[in-house]
Formats: structure tokens, sequence, C-alpha cells
């Protein structure tokens, strides 16, 4: 595993951020885009519970259209949008993430209305979000694609980006995640996952409870977090889903835990019963063992100004700053030791690094030069469109 040095880690803290040039300068002079906006089909968009790369989806879409935009989003059944929405399947696929028959259906549908409309008012750029179909198929579509890396990669979606990868403008969501990429890739964009502020205000009165929420995997760690929250003898949270094939994880290494003081389940939140948990936590607990390649709930707790503890893995590395917005750690033992720093850290530095970094005033710019330049194929400055 790589570990960041000081410098490096400013480096890389600093390429999450657009040049300052497209953020705010040359945006206004620029026509606006016709953009299809490709969600993956599994969960409506935004996801009234789990689904991160649904709420960034969201996120996104909505600052474009506010941006003048026009932004068509192909999407599961039930999603919400001020874009224009297209429904292709029947139903959302909750339960069948990344079932190839319901994904290959999705954008197949998709490429051949974004193929139609080119006779009238053709698309200008595909943002793909969608896991593997687009990418693969997209040299068989004149439309050219913004392909955003949401997973991590492993020996068989290394080969398949190894194959693939050329045929859009891949977009990263973390150093750390690019750090694994196959050779080829290293030099993709970095833009980071977005988040709208205004929904998550910050917080700087605490109550007095630990959260840990996610997926009930191993990768994720609920069970480390209880460990950790045990020996700070602090009461912990866990909220999550139970996605097919986790209830085993969950009834042997969670539910004997459980107790509904120290430890309780509140199993899948959203809405403001989620940001509510989020901002009186004392701290998000992140004790993951995997190369995360970004973290949404990292950034939703900063956000609101709660700090995370984080172990040393994936973009934890870059999401969390040692020392001013939580703490980096190597085991539960070391997590339990950082829970009683947390009086050093303040809610409003958490907030600020977010704000700086991942609000969507910050990703929508850095997006939409991203789609210029797919669009015009080569890389090309900024003043180019001025
Ligand atoms: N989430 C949620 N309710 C839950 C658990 C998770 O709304 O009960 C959301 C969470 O707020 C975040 C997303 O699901 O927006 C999870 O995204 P993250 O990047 O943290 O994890 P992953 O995509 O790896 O599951």
């Amino acid at each position: 595993m790589t570990v960041l040095t000081a410098r490096s880690r400013r480096r890389s803290l600093d390429r999450l951020r657009p040049p300052e040039a497209i953020t705010a300068r040359a945006a206004p002079k620029l026509r606006p885009l016709k953009i299809a906006m490709l969600a993956p089909p599994w969960i409506p968009v935004p996801a009234l519970g789990y689904g991160g790369v649904e709420s960034v989806v969201s996120d996104l879409t909505e600052a474009l259209v506010t941006r003048g935009h026009d932004v068509t989003m192909f999407c599961a059944p039930g999603s919400r949008s001020a874009a224009r929405i297209i429904t292709l399947l029947d139903a959302a696929h909750p339960d069948e993430i990344e079932r190839s028959l319901y994904e290959s259906d999705h954008v197949a549908r998709a490429f051949a209305f974004i193929d139609e409309a080119r006779a009238d008012e053709p698309f200008d750029v595909i943002h793909d979000h969608c896991g593997f179909t687009a990418l693969a198929m997209a040299d068989r579509i004149d439309t050219p694609v913004v392909h955003t890396l949401h997973g991590s990669f492993t020996a068989s979606t290394s080969e398949f980006y190894e194959h693939h990868g050329h045929k859009a403008a891949l977009v990263g969501i973390s150093q750390a995640q690019l750090g694994t990429a196959p050779d080829g890739l290293e030099s993709a964009a970095v833009i980071a996952n977005p988040i709208d502020m205004t929904a998550w205000p910050l917080q700087r009165e605490k109550a007095d409870y630990l959260l840990w929420i996610g997926r009930m995997t191993e990768e994720k760690g609920p069970h480390r977090a209880i460990e950790a929250a045990r020996a700070a003898n602090v009461p912990l949270i866990l909220a999550g889903v139970i996605q097919p094939g986790q209830q085993a994880f969950y009834d042997r290494e969670i539910a004997p835990h459980v107790d509904g003081q120290k430890v309780r389940f509140v199993g899948e939140v959203g809405g403001s019963a989620k940001r509510s948990l989020f901002a009186n936590a004392r701290a998000l607990l992140m004790p993951i063992r995997w190369e995360e390649p970004f973290g949404m709930v990292m950034v939703e707790a900063l956000a609101c100004g709660t700090p995370v503890i984080a172990f040393r893995e994936g973009a934890a590395r870059e999401l969390v700053v040692d020392g001013e917005t939580g703490f980096l750690v190597d085991d539960e033992a070391e997590m339990a030791a950082a829970i009683g720093r947390l009086h050093m850290i303040g809610p409003a530095a958490c907030r600020t690094w977010v704000a700086e970094h991942c609000d969507i005033s910050v990703v929508a710019p850095a997006y939409e030069h991203a789609y210029r330049e797919a669009l015009n194929r080569v890389p090309i400055g900024v003043a180019a469109y001025a």
C-alpha cells in the first residue's frame, strides 16, 4: 500500500480541486451543453436510503440544470429531478445490482434513444455512471462518453479497463483509486464525488454516540467499529442496509453485540433521520479494510461538522486530514484511543474542508470542463472557449 507523504498528500488534495480558471471565470461565457446523464438502473435517483452513486448523480444533475445545461437523465423508475427524466425499464432493481440482464437492457435502450436524437437535437455528451456496458460499447455510439470510475479495481475489472478504457474519457474519484488502476489509467482526471452542502447544515453540539453507517460487509468493518467503541466506552449506533448475501455476516458478527444501549442497530436510514444521525454523532467510524475508492459517508459526516476516524486505507487517506478533520489510524485499539482525542477536532474545520473540495459548486464546473474536453476529443485549455 502506498503511504502518502505530507507533500504527496498536499498534491493529491490539490488535484481534487479543479483549476481556478475553470470554476468561476470561463463557464458563463460558454454555450450550455446537452447532456445525457446515464444513471444506473438499480435504484431511483435520488436514493431514499442506501445509494452513493445515486446521490452523486442527483446532486450533479440538479446543479447542471441550475447552471443552464439541458440535461436528460436515464434512470430507474421512481426517480425525481429538475432534468428531463427518461425511465427505460419497468421497475428499479435494488436487489439485483450489477446483474447484466438489467444493465445491458437499460444501456442499450438509452443508446438507441441518444442515437435517434442525433437527427434533431443531438446530445453533446453522455455521462455514464452505469457500471460496464456503456463503456464497453462507447465506441459504437457517435456521442462522446465521459465515464466516472465508481468502483475499486480488482484483477478482473483492471483487465476490463485495459481493454475498454480508451473508449471514453475516464474520471476517477480519488488518487487512491487511480493508484491501483492498470497501466494507462493513472493519467485520468480526478474529480471528487459531490455533495450539496445546503442539505447538510453544520451542527456544533454533538450527542454522546459514535456512528457507523454503510453496507454490512467485512470490508466496511461494522464489527471493528463495535470493538473500538466498546474499548472507548462510548455508545455506537450502526445504520445501514443488509444487502442480499450479507445476512450471515450480520447474524454472526453484529447481532450478538446489539444490546439496544451500548450498541444499537437502526437499519437502513434516509432523509432527515439520516442527516440528523450524522449531525449529532461525536464521530463517524470508518474501520475499513479495502481500497475504498471514495466513501460518501465520510464527506456527509464532515459536511455537518462531524469528525471522521478512519483506518488508513483507500481514499480515507485523502478525505480525512489527520488531526484537522479527524484521525487516521491503523487498528481498533488506535481507533479507540483517537475517540479520546476528538475534542481536538473543530466542527467548522471539517465543514470547510468539504466546502473546498467536494461541494457541488466545486465539482459541477470540474465536470463541465471534462464534458467540454470530451466533446472536443483533445485536451484543450479553458481559454479556448472564452
Ligand atoms: N446510506 C443511506 N442509508 C443507509 C446507509 C447508507 O442513505 O442506511 C447512504 C450513505 O449516506 C451514502 C451511501 O449510502 O450516501 C453510501 O455510499 P458510500 O460511498 O459511503 O459507500 P458504498 O458506495 O461503498 O456503499
